[in-house]
């Protein structure tokens, strides 16, 4: 298929911040951008060419998308996957429907998972109300203690119950009364994530492993190099590859990894579109993951995604900025040479909602978290 270039217009459903800074990077390379949002002042309408201000799912706008953009995106795992497909019939759709809808539910998430032959923390898949019925204490004592997830719309730690015994597992689904995974807590030493670009077969990409530390079930800190030995970093990368491969992916994908005491690596999920521990490439790659989202929806090769320096990334949520919604003293953060801050321009902060956030370039991945902190403690 013939590449896309600028100025065609591109689309993209959602307007938070990834989707804002997806049309920063597009709107750089000579794009325009339509964003689909219902949001009248979202943080990516504001760079917008144009703004279809309609649910994600209306008919109308869904339709105007297709008929004036070249190609479109989303930015969020939660958009309908069958106004994917049914978009697919009047543009370039990627990440397809079919993508969108695995990675949108656990359940099926996890089985692709297993299809491309890559290990999930042991779970069981439960759909309906008895579903645990069946299953004796003992039975169930294999997955706990653990954690129940709900199958679709968990994000940043909700929709999430950890369980000690089978009385707590019964409970708490009972009490959730949507499709869950049940899934065994493993005992982690650390979480990284490795994000694809993925336009064809023959055309992958692989950007450099991200250490991710989390704080209340929200991404904190990701930290460039991951420090793992370089042969855990590469076999995770080839594992996100084998996953997009196994998927058929085209688009950006993101895979979060658990990695355990033994350096046994698991799939904890994907994300079918950049991701926050992807925040890192905006300032330390020859490409960032917005471009490569642009790119692999134009159908253009991934661009390279040498790393140039170490980097750690803080996210910055609304618990940073003061009770009154006062902004945070920036003055430190914005004097230092080798950081950068990113706001997203959200009009309200609240507590554990992204702001922004900021990276810091350094010679070392323990130098530039060391910095990180101190210029957090600032604010
Ligand atoms: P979300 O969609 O909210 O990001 P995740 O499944 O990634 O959901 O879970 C959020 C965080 O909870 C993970 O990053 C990890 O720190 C912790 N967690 C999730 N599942 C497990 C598990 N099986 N064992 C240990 N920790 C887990
Ligand atoms: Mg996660």
């Amino acid at each position: 298929m013939a590449a896309i270039l600028p100025p065609a217009m591109l689309g993209i459903i959602g307007g938070g911040q990834l989707g804002r800074m997806f049309t920063v990077a597009a709107k750089t390379m000579g794009y325009r951008v339509t964003v689909l949002e219902p949001d009248p002042l979202s943080p990516a309408a504001e760079f917008a060419d144009v703004h279809l201000c309609a649910p994600y799912g209306d008919e109308a706008a869904l339709k105007a998308l297709g008929e004036t953009c070249a190609a479109v995106t989303t930015e969020f795992e939660n958009v309908d996957a069958n106004a994917m497909r049914a978009l697919s019939a009047l543009t370039r759709v990627s990440p397809s429907g079919d993508c969108v809808a695995v990675a949108q539910d656990r359940i099926s998430e996890k089985a692709w998972i297993a299809k491309a032959g890559l290990p999930t923390a042991p779970y069981l898949a439960l759909e309906g109300a008895d579903a645990l019925a069946g299953f004796s204490d003992e039975a169930l004592s294999a997955y706990l203690p653990g954690i129940l997830k709900t199958a679709r719309l968990g994000y940043d730690g909700k929709g999430q119950v950890r369980v000690k015994t089978p009385a707590e597992a019964r409970d708490a689904y009972g009490e959730l009364g949507v499709a869950c995974v049940l899934e065994k807590m493993l005992e982690l030493k650390l979480e990284v994530s490795a994000i694809v670009t993925r336009v064809s077969d023959a055309q992958s990409a692989v950007f450099p492993l991200a250490e991710n530390r989390h704080e209340g079930g929200i991404l904190d800190v990701s930290i460039v190099p991951a420090r793992v030995a370089p042969a855990l970093a590469e076999r995770a990368q080839a594992m996100a590859l084998a996953l997009a491969d196994a998927l058929g992916y085209v688009g950006v994908l993101a895979v979060e990894f658990f990695v355990l005491a033994d350096d046994t690596l698991v799939v904890n999920e994907i994300a079918p579109r950049p991701h926050n521990s992807g925040h890192y490439t905006l300032t330390a790659c020859v490409t960032d993951q917005f471009q490569q989202q642009v790119r692999a929806m134009c159908g253009l090769l991934p661009g390279k995604t040498t790393l140039l320096t170490s980097v750690v990334m803080v996210n910055l949520l609304g618990d940073v900025w003061q009770d009154d919604g006062g902004e945070p003293d920036w003055s430190v953060l914005m004097e230092a040479p080798n950081a950068q801050l990113h706001l997203y321009g959200k009009r309200e902060a609240r507590k554990g909602r992204k702001m922004g956030h900021f990276n810091v370039m350094a010679d070392s991945a323990d130098a530039a978290l060391e910095q990180a902190q101190a210029l957090k403690d600032t604010l």
